[in-house]
């Protein structure tokens, strides 16, 4: 499925035309489906995407299109977004805690892959079908990741054997997986979790076929550029040596590498006080913004005024709110705007593709409900020349 709608040829181009008052993810098929084929081409094996990072349709039916057919769901909403634009695609559905009407919907869905992490999380998957893969999650203490997802999924190595054997014993496919956290640059944070699944796999005198790395690659936030084929081969050569010519077959799932550069966040200042240093916007951290409150603050920020000329004073420091009348509701402190912005300009957030709109809310009836589809995102997207 391609996408049809005619496309603003950027996200100025679109402001200018269209002054919106509410806050817009622009995101560009052609970014995206180009990000989609450089992971499928550098990866050296199945490239999956997590659906959480981002559950548009508009962005499911790009990487459709991009040759992206199996999928990291968490949930039946998830599996539904993704059989409404792919209905032969494969779903792994790697949220290891479920309810028993949740495992229901995955078997009605046709899931193939469950990863689990605990003895009564197996248990509850007796009706699922024997030719399924069930994967054991195992989390180790690494570092790497801006936040780390280990403290809530994933068993101790020694448990992870044991439920390996377990389910071997119940007639399932058996496979590993693990998730380093997300933002991850560190290639050592893989390598180690490589070495770590060999070790399981010898203690549960089990072998697997197939392995998921998961997902975690950093993205460009306007400071240092990731280096996703670093990662790649660091993988590569642990599964060299850790198993040899036996190393099985490998799969990953970005969420925020496959989205984030696909994709500029516009919002609108509403108002200023304290000679500019209070920013007032239309959108924050209960809207599009939650993850600069996880991450920090990116550098890919620049400000358009309402005829979409970009303003290019010198950058200033300032305190941003939101627009709801909750206190939280504010960015990172420090945020450079040019000095030249005003009320009423568009402040642009590039690299916002993943968990922005996906994690958006309507609280005080505020929030990023809007995508629209521009075919480039030009320097809108990009870091400010300082
Ligand atoms: C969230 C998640 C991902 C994607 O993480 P990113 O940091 O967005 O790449 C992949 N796998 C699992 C199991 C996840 O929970």
């Amino acid at each position: 499925m391609q996408h049809t709608a005619p496309l603003s040829a950027t996200p100025a181009a679109y402001l200018a035309k269209h002054s919106p008052d509410a806050p817009v993810l622009f995101l560009a098929p052609s970014v995206l489906q180009a990000t989609a084929r450089r992971f499928q081409a550098d990866f050296d094996g199945l490239v999956t995407y997590a659906v959480k990072a981002n559950d548009r349709p508009e962005v499911l039916s790009n990487l459709v299109a991009a040759g992206i057919t199996s999928f990291d769901v968490a949930s039946p909403a998830e599996m539904a977004a993704v059989r409404a634009v792919c209905p032969k695609a494969v779903l792994h559905y790697n949220n290891p805690v479920r309810s028993t009407a949740e495992v229901k919907a995955g078997i009605a869905a046709g899931v193939y892959s469950w990863s689990i992490d605990d003895m009564s999380e197996l248990a509850k998957l007796h009706d699922v079908p024997r030719d399924n893969e069930v994967a054991v999650r195992f989390a180790l203490p690494v570092k790497g990741a801006a936040y780390d997802f280990g403290s809530k999924f994933g068993a101790a190595p020694a448990q992870a054997a044991a439920l390996l054997r377990a389910v071997v014993a119940l007639g399932f496919t058996p496979s590993l997986c693990f998730h380093p956290g997300t933002q991850c640059n560190d290639p050592q944070a893989w390598v180690q979790y490589v070495h770590a699944a060999a070790d399981i796999l010898r203690m549960a005198d089990v072998s697997i076929n197939r392995m998921n790395i998961g997902g975690g690659f950093a993205v460009d936030r306007g400071f240092d550029a990731p280096d996703h084929r670093a990662v790649f081969a660091a993988v590569k050569a642990a599964l060299a040596e850790s198993f040899g010519a036996n190393a099985p077959a490998v799969l990953c799932e970005p969420g925020r590498a496959m989205v984030a550069d696909a994709a500029v966040l516009a919002t609108r200042i509403k108002g200023m006080r304290n000679e500019g240093r209070t920013v007032f916007l239309n959108d924050g951290i209960y809207g599009g913004l939650p993850d600069l409150r996880d991450m920090g603050l990116s550098g890919l920020v620049n400000v358009v005024g309402p005829d979409g000329a970009f303003r290019q004073g010198a950058t200033t420091p300032r305190v941003v709110f939101g627009p709801t009348c909750d206190s939280l509701d504010r960015l990172p402190d420090g945020l450079p705007l040019p000095e030249d912005a005003q009320t009423g300009d568009y402040l642009l957030f590039g690299g916002m593709g993943a968990y922005s709109i996906a994690m958006s809310t309507a609280f005080n009836g505020y929030g990023l409900g809007r995508v629209e589809l521009v075919s480039r995102l030009g320097d809108e997207a990009k870091r400010k020349a300082a």
